[in-house]
């Protein structure tokens, strides 16, 4: 079925069954092989083997595929999409130079439309039907309207977090201008409102202001944390001492913390979004799900901005594992110990990647599983075009270190089919190019040729290479014999043969 009659087989609102997947409901009740997920209406009617379903359901093949819950990414600098790629070779201060110091005040309300457009297109089609936009770049009200007109345009789940990088969070939070703007949202299930703010750790603590504000209007809060340089245990210590740690705040990266900060979000209910990606990266610190995991503190992932990385959970997820157990492997070598078995599992990951995110953004009653009566946000992963995608024996392996955006066949939001077939549907992706090209030619323009090279091409430092007493020898396969050579600033060399 091409997207095309997609959308007019799917447009009427008829059931849809998915048919004979391996399905991986996230509920703790286990893989279903050969099972199917029906959805009648915006919700999840039943889940099994061999369902009786409604007269003239559609029906989706799901052999040889994997259906899951749709993925939730908790932390997302949506508007950054229209510079994607663009601080590849960044650090976290190149990039704290070029959006809060230079160039962040360029960026019009257009821009801030057009990023979170292809940014959310990007989300669905990558099996991602939840995003939070950490949306840091809202320095004026008109900028905060587009980004909502933006999320709210695309048939996807989103929350707008509300932030404004060039701002007070304590002024512009109780500034009439975001009160207004509140009072005229309409939220619901399918688009949420929560307050992005950073606490810097001045021991005057001024974000109070703005925590008085994000109770006061009932809205939760996303807040980078243990941040190397940036945020650290003191901004912790201080929410702590005047009761702003609460389950409504979500701490993103969470890494450069130490086990008492640890202990008060545990104590308080908070939970982490973890964009290893990220931190491996920029450097907030070593991704810290080894020790979240430890004080039991609930995990989800995200992907921070496009502007370095992407909206592929499948990255994220298959990150976070590793650097899990490459983090458990190097302390025990340090205790001269070996690693027998992972802790952490391919399961819990993808546990983290659908029911983490949906309970860090208070959703999981709504989504996040495939439990009949919620609402149907369901992925097919199913490619078989690919060799990587047979066979399927560990499904959560499957998921984490095979699988990738590509693998995504079918989405759908709150019961509605947004991709089929590999095919998006209902989207306008030509029009979200255009809009982030003109958006690119402006910022490249404003800015100039030479600070717009400069910015995205960082000096490079220069690297020592460390001197070498060996010598060594190279085969050379056509006269069969080896010769030697000496390294680098080595000692006289001889020959081996
Ligand atoms: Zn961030």
């Amino acid at each position: 079925m091409g997207s095309d009659s997609a959308s007019e087989v799917f447009g009427d609102g008829r059931p849809i069954v998915f048919r004979n997947g391996i399905v991986l409901p996230m509920n703790g009740s286990g893989v279903i092989e050969g099972g199917d997920v029906l959805v009648v209406g915006d919700r999840i009617a039943d889940v099994g083997v061999d369902l009786a379903v409604p007269d003239g359901a559609v029906e989706i093949d799901a052999s040889g595929g994997i259906v899951m819950p749709g993925m939730v990414d908790t932390h997302r600098h949506m508007w950054q999409t229209a510079l994607r790629g663009y601080g590849a070779d960044w650090t976290l201060t190149q990039y704290f130079v070029f959006f809060y110091l230079t160039w962040g005040k360029i960026f019009r309300p257009e821009d801030i439309h057009a990023g979170n457009v292809l940014s959310m297109i990007e989300a669905l089609d990558a099996g991602v039907t939840t995003s939070l936009d950490w949306s840091h770049g809202l320095q004026t009200i008109e900028h905060g309207e587009a980004a909502a007109d933006a999320l709210r345009s695309m048939p996807a789940r989103a929350v707008l977090a509300y932030g404004n990088l060039l701002g007070a969070p304590w002024e512009w939070s109780n500034g009439a201008d975001f009160r207004n703007f509140v009072s005229r949202l309409s939220t619901s299930d399918m688009f949420g409102l929560q307050m992005a703010f950073d606490v810097t750790a001045d021991p005057a603590f001024p974000e109070k202001g703005a925590f008085e504000a994000a109770r006061e209007l009932g809205l939760r809060v996303t807040t980078h944390a243990g941040v190397w340089g940036a945020t650290n245990d003191d901004s912790i210590r201080l929410m702590w001492e005047h009761g702003f740690m609460t389950p409504q705040v979500t701490y993103v990266h969470a890494a450069t913390l130490t086990e008492d900060s640890y202990q008060r979000i545990a104590a308080t209910g908070g939970t982490a979004s973890v964009s290893t990606e990220s931190e491996q990266s920029a450097g907030q610190g070593y991704p810290p799900t080894w020790a979240l995991r430890k004080h039991g503190i609930p995990v989800s992932l995200s992907m921070d901005t496009s502007v370095w990385w992407s909206a592929d959970l499948f990255a994220a997820m298959r990150a976070t594992l590793s650097a899990d157990r490459s983090r458990e492997h190097l302390e025990a070598h340090a205790r001269g110990e070996t690693v027998v078995h992972n802790l952490l599992r391919a399961e819990e990951v993808v546990q983290w990647a659908t029911m983490g995110g949906a309970r860090a953004l208070g959703l999981d009653s709504v989504i996040g599983s495939l439990t009949p009566g919620k609402q149907a946000d369901i992925v097919l992963i199913k490619n078989d075009e690919s060799p990587a995608m047979s066979p399927i024996v560990h499904p959560y392996g499957s998921l984490v270190y095979q699988a990738g955006r590509g693998d995504v066949h079918t989405v759908l939001v709150n019961g509605k089919v947004v991709k089929h077939a590999h095919k998006l549907i209902g989207m306008d992706l030509a029009a979200a190019k255009a809009a982030v090209a003109n958006t690119v030619d402006y910022a490249r323009s404003t800015m100039g040729e030479d600070a717009w090279h400069e910015s995205m091409h960082p000096e490079l430092p220069t690297a020592d290479r460390v001197p070498n007493p060996y010598t060594y020898t190279t085969y050379d396969g056509g006269e069969g014999r080896h010769t030697a050579r000496a390294a680098d600033a080595g000692p006289s060399a001889s020959p081996q043969v």
